[in-house]
């Protein structure tokens, strides 16, 4: 198959890796944002492939991972009211909130409905008018522009029932974030080719030069994932803050103009809270005036939910490369994909998931 096969091909992922061998000199720590390569390179089994100099931490690219604790139990209690339909993605039903999750809910009687795109809540608030129809508008700048369209279409019907809890992240200042804590490891990053592909990636280049760390825009097959760490490892080997695109079948300089723009006419920057690791300023997306009709944190009562992350749950250290999530005292004891207590943990995009699924526990993740 066109664009698959091709890009898993072990022999040239095999070269790709003999030259990250011939081209690293001294260990480099770089980050691939996405839990999409976070799953991808343990499921090809890349990590086991790269030379010992080479440290992979994974970042805070998994929208479910980060929606924060906050959101989870706004989301819980407008789905727990009587006159709600309260529609998600399937991976947000098993997040833990303080206590309890969206299945749970459901199974007290709630009206938790699985779509595969808000516009199916759209239609859902066409077809139930006399039920408040709510939508959990979640994920970084790759599920923005359809979620804004949910909003477009919902106003063009002039529908009074349906609204959207927004947990909107943007990817730029999340990285900034992390180059900017005292505490920062990740000294190269492999961008997340889809979020690139919409927004493309001049907002990283005065990233890279700030703070002198230097970006490959990055796929998600083996060889798009070798390729991207292969420019990462050569910059940093060159001593070169320079933000290149190894992902060029899909993403251009200034990404998807079109898409860019139903996202501003729908939504403005906001500050956000991010799941284990806090508040990051203009980091997030919230509903612009004219549609604040359709919010859901304004329509339902839900402002003064303001809980505690759980003591136990590191993810917020994971999340920012600082730990692995085998150094949490409860992974594979207290926390497993059954019975997860952080989100790392349940979404199948999270670091922790993966960890736990690949058995990534070994004696190299330890060094
Ligand atoms: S193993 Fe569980 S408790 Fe520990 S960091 Fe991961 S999600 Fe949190």
């Amino acid at each position: 198959m066109k664009y698959t096969t091709e890009y898993r091909d072990p022999t040239i992922v095999q070269n790709i890796m003999g030259e990250i061998r011939s081209t690293v000199s001294r260990p480099w720590v770089i980050m691939e944002i996405c839990g999409g390569q976070t799953h991808a390179i343990f499921k090809h089994g890349l990590d086991q492939l790269l030379p010992l100099q080479i440290e992979l931490v994974h970042g805070p690219g998994c929208p479910v991972c980060v929606t924060s604790l906050e959101l989870i139990d706004k989301a819980l209690a407008i789905a727990s009211q009587p006159e709600v339909i309260f529609t998600s993605y399937g991976d947000m039903l098993r997040v833990p909130g303080s206590g309890r999750d969206l299945f749970s809910v459901r199974a007290s009687g709630g009206d938790v409905r699985v779509v595969y795109s808000p516009l199916d809540a759209v239609k859902l608030a066409q077809q139930n008018p006399n039920r408040q129809v709510v939508f959990f508008a979640i994920g970084f700048e790759t599920t923005a522009p359809a979620n804004a369209m949910s909003v477009l279409q919902a106003k063009s019907h002039g529908l009074k029932n349906f609204s959207v809890l927004v947990s909107h992240v943007c990817v730029p200042p999340a990285i900034q974030a992390i180059l900017a804590s005292p505490d920062n490891r990740v000294q190269g990053f492999l961008l997340a080719g889809h979020v690139c592909a919409v927004m493309g990636y001049w907002e990283y280049l005065p990233i890279a030069k700030q703070y002198r760390v230097p970006m490959a825009v990055t796929g998600f097959e083996p060889v798009d994932i070798g390729l991207g760490i292969l420019e990462t490892v050569k910059l940093l080997e060159a001593g070169k803050t320079e933000v290149v695109n190894a992902y060029e079948r899909v993403v251009k300089f200034e990404g998807n103009r079109q898409a860019q723009e139903v996202i501003l006419r729908v939504f403005e920057v906001s500050d956000r809270k991010w799941r284990g690791i806090g508040m990051i300023p203009a980091s997030g997306l919230k509903l612009r005036s004219g549609y604040s009709d359709m919010d859901a944190e304004l329509r339902f009562p839900v402002s003064a939910i303001q809980p505690e992350e759980s003591p136990i749950c590191i993810s917020g250290k994971i999340l920012q490369g600082l730990m692995k999530p085998h150094q949490c005292s409860a992974f594979d004891t207290l926390c497993t994909p059954e019975h997860p207590l952080g989100a790392t943990m349940v979404s199948s995009e999270g670091a922790c998931a993966a960890y736990f699924r690949y058995q990534r526990a070994t004696v190299r993740d330890q060094a």
